[in-house]
């Protein structure tokens, strides 16, 4: 039986401002379906294609082929008029499903799938275009074509190792929601919270309780953690070298995801990333050049507080993380096998990531919104990435779990 889908409480907005965005740099993920289509168009006889791979081997998002890129990065076949190809050819049903959906994403839960959007849209990240609301029998028809909403979904566990049912799994991921969107508080207070509530379910001994003690230990310990940040906002303190290390790792991973700074794989670049690893565990000096546009800037200066910005140019990352713990689309997409908690601290780690790499992008100038989209792109791009969802990525957020950075790290980068 299908689930009945629904769009978000919150209102999401969107409509396509054909910004081209989405056929740069991103990768599209290719089902059975999507490849016995394409191979039916034959391409390969095609003037423009001879000798040109349309699809490429390589493992995403659970697919093992994914539409190739040019060297710049951008989709084989997006046209210089900023339009696809497969679309103005053969019409819009003939492309496939993800490109048809984007940025539309069905989430499917226990007895509902919900309707969300992808933030790495810029028209998405600022919510501009009509309510999802207004999309919903579109993305029925798209959703039914693959059966996105027949799908029986297992709870992932609240943490490795401890699976439990539905219900108690729900009050978990309800008082994340809640913790995320707790308007009696500024965003980047919201997350150190909701860090701390990882912390403390992640250590205690819940193992012995049955799945209705669970969700009485998830209530208070919610009702607690605003209670437990102490000096955390009063006293700018770094966060420990290790964890900072980790930090900029993580980061380096998103800086690939960015949409103007596309990085061609090759043998030179790979070098080039050995290198940038090396110096992103250094942490001091002149950053990598990781791009010839991206701007030159130091470490030390991205350790500097952001000052007074204007709070539009906070709201797009506040929005990502809010939006994917409504949906609760951090937990169950593109993170097969994580545990919630583990999930959890990777959305929460998004918005620090997102502030440092503002730092970096508009070093030695203020600050854009146009600059916060990018870097949004950027981050809802790691969803489903394979560096920030396989286990190096969960080893990092364990290590800074058990070395209880992570509420400090927050604090530090994310203001
Ligand atoms: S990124 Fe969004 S606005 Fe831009 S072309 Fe793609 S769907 Fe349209």
């Amino acid at each position: 039986m299908s689930l009945p889908l629904k769009p978000l409480p919150t209102v999401e907005r969107w409509d396509c401002h054909q910004c081209g965005v989405c056929c740069r740099g991103s990768v599209v993920p290719l089902s059975d379906e999507d490849l016995a289509r394409l191979k039916a168009q034959k391409w390969e006889e095609h003037p423009d294609y001879q000798g040109t791979k349309v699809i490429t081997r390589e493992s995403w998002g659970g697919r093992d082929y994914r539409l190739a890129h040019r060297d710049d990065g951008s989709c084989v076949f997006l046209l210089p008029d900023g339009l696809c190809r497969i679309h103005k050819e053969l019409g819009f049903d003939a492309k496939p499903l993800i490109c048809r959906m984007f940025p539309l994403q069905v989430v499917p839960r226990d007895g509902v799938a919900m309707l969300t959007i992808r933030r790495a849209c810029p028209s998405a990240a600022a919510d501009r275009g009509r309510p999802v609301a207004e999309q919903l029998d579109f993305a029925k028809k798209l959703a039914r074509e693959r059966g996105l909403t027949d799908q029986k979904v297992e709870p992932p566990p609240i943490k490795p190792g401890e699976s439990r049912s539905w219900p108690a799994t729900r009050r978990v991921l309800g008082a994340i929601q809640r913790l995320t969107s707790d308007e009696r508080f500024p965003p980047v207070r919201r997350l150190a919270h909701l860090l701390l509530f990882c912390r403390l379910l992640d250590r205690a001994k819940t193992k012995p309780l049955d799945d209705a003690k669970l969700g009485e230990l998830a209530d208070v310990l919610e009702a607690s953690v605003s209670e437990e940040v102490g000096d955390l906002f009063s006293t700018r303190r770094p966060p420990q070298p290790a964890a900072a290390v980790l930090f900029r790792q993580i980061a380096a991973e998103y800086v690939r995801l960015h949409p103007r700074y596309y990085v061609r794989p090759s043998w030179s670049t790979r070098l080039g990333l050995a290198w940038t690893a090396f110096k992103m565990i250094r942490g001091r000096g002149p950053l990598p050049r990781l791009h010839p546009q991206f701007p030159t800037a130091t470490f030390e200066q991205l350790e500097a507080p952001l000052g007074r910005m204007d709070a539009a140019l906070y709201q797009p990352f506040a929005r990502l993380v809010e939006t994917s713990a409504e949906s609760w689309s951090y937990a169950l997409a593109g993170r097969a096998g994580w545990s919630v908690v583990e999930s959890a601290a990777q959305l929460a780690i998004t918005y620090p990531v997102g502030l440092w790499l503002l730092r970096w992008a508009s070093a030695g100038r203020e600050p854009t919104l146009e600059d916060v989209f990018d870097i949004v792109t950027a981050l809802d791009r790691g969803q489903g990435y394979g560096p920030l969802s396989g286990a190096k990525q969960r080893q990092r957020l364990r290590v800074l779990l058990s070395l209880d950075e992570f509420p400090r790290l927050v604090a530090w980068y994310g203001r």
